[in-house]
């Protein structure tokens, strides 16, 4: 046995950060990247540009990997079925992996295995979408594209059939769901490894505004201990029902009367578990090493009482370096990652995260020093 070299396809931050998680453990990493600015791309030492919709270019990154794993869902389904047929190893796998590409296929794959969803059905144009919201409790019903959405795109809520037209422009699929009259949303996340171990980390609130994941709060504040554990259980049912390996984050809707449903399935680091980064015995990213490689997993539990992530979105400065001397100065608590990413209006360019045993001072620490550096605050 050797070190052996970790293949992700995608050059984003999920990959920068699963990089520098593999540094410590010696583990060779292969980056497949659009381009050589991309936020991986800038760190990773063995590097190929090209484009993973190509499945020579895919087929010629395999050939130096031991194992491939993804920092994105986009591969095509069926290359990363055509390169498991020639012995490529892809974890987690493509029959997973189809689940958390295609909201249809995940839908379904919910349902035959009785996790409580949202009311939904695919639906073929605006009239289906009334005759959808007719056999409910009527509008605002959501619409989202079954591929290709992220950050709150490719998802629409609509009042009338009128307004249902847009999301049919793309000519992909379009699955209608119930609008959940949610308390909070939640995520748990959990980690298998292919011989079928795993480990849950503490279930968290996250926060979005205007689709985007804003905050998240580790452990979600007054959850119930019941429902953080079916949660949990929920996640790693789904995890072994799937045959999932590595990080699977499934986002959960909290109602108001104790019910938990399933909003979406991600089988990759995700932003839900920034905060495992400094506020868990061991990171999702270093879990999703382990995890991929068959390595027994790490321990997923908490070193802090609560830790808080803020995701840093573009905002006016170009750069925000200079921010920095304000935020260490004020907080040496502070643990920043940046991405690397060119600042653009509403791009998640990074995070911060703060723990500590005050809740309110430390979701305090964390929106400040994320305002500040976006520049939405001047003091
Ligand atoms: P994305 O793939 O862009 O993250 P999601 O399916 O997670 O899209 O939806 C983005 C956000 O839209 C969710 O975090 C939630 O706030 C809201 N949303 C999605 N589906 C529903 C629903 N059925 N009911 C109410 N809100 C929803």
């Amino acid at each position: 046995m050797t070190f052996p070299v970790v293949g992700m396809v995608g050059g984003g931050q999920l990959a920068r950060m699963t990089h520098e998680a593999g540094i410590p453990l010696g583990v060779r990493f292969k980056l497949l990247s659009d381009t050589a600015q991309d936020s991986a791309a800038q760190v990773v030492q063995d590097v190929m540009i090209g484009d993973y919709r190509d499945l020579e270019t895919l087929r010629e990154f395999a050939k130096g990997c031991d194992v491939i794993t993804f920092d994105h869902e986009h591969v095509p389904t069926e290359h990363l079925r055509a390169l498991e047929a020639e012995g490529v190893v892809i974890r987690p796998g493509a029959d997973a992996l189809v689940r958390a590409q295609d909201k249809g296929v995940m839908r379904a794959t919910l349902d035959g295995i009785a996790v409580p969803c949202p009311r939904h059905r695919i639906v073929s144009d605006p009239a289906d979408v009334a005759a959808f919201a007719a056999e409910g409790s009527g509008f605002p019903v959501v619409l989202k594209t079954v591929r290709g959405g992220y950050d709150g795109k490719g998802v629409w809520i609509v009042r009338s059939a009128e307004e249902a037209s847009e999301p049919f422009k793309a000519g992909v699929p379009v699955l209608a769901e119930e609008k959940v009259d949610f308390v909070r949303e939640l995520a748990a996340n959990v980690v298998r490894s292919p011989h079928g171990q795993a480990v849950a980390y503490p279930v968290v609130e996250s926060i979005q505004v205007d689709g985007v994941c804003d905050t998240v709060i580790a452990p979600a504040p007054n959850l119930p201990a019941e429902l953080s554990a079916r949660a949990q259980q929920l996640a790693l049912t789904i995890a072994r029902e799937l045959d999932v390996v590595g990080h699977l984050a499934v986002e959960l809707f909290e109602t108001g009367d104790g019910r938990i449903l399933v909003n979406e399935l991600a089988m990759r680091p995700h932003n839900s578990g920034h905060w495992t980064q400094d506020g868990a015995v061991t990171s999702q990213f270093a879990n999703h090493l382990r995890a991929v490689l068959d390595l027994p997993l790490g321990d997923p539990r908490p070193r802090a009482r609560w830790t808080v992530m803020t995701n840093v979105l573009g905002g006016d400065y170009p750069d925000m370096y200079f921010a920095y001397l304000h935020c260490m100065a004020r907080d040496p608590g502070l643990k920043i990652h940046m991405y690397g990413k060119d600042v653009k209006p509403g791009r998640k360019v990074g995070h911060v995260n703060t723990y500590g045993d005050d809740l309110a001072d430390v979701i305090e620490r964390a929106r400040h020093a994320a305002d500040y550096l976006r520049g939405t605050i001047t003091e």
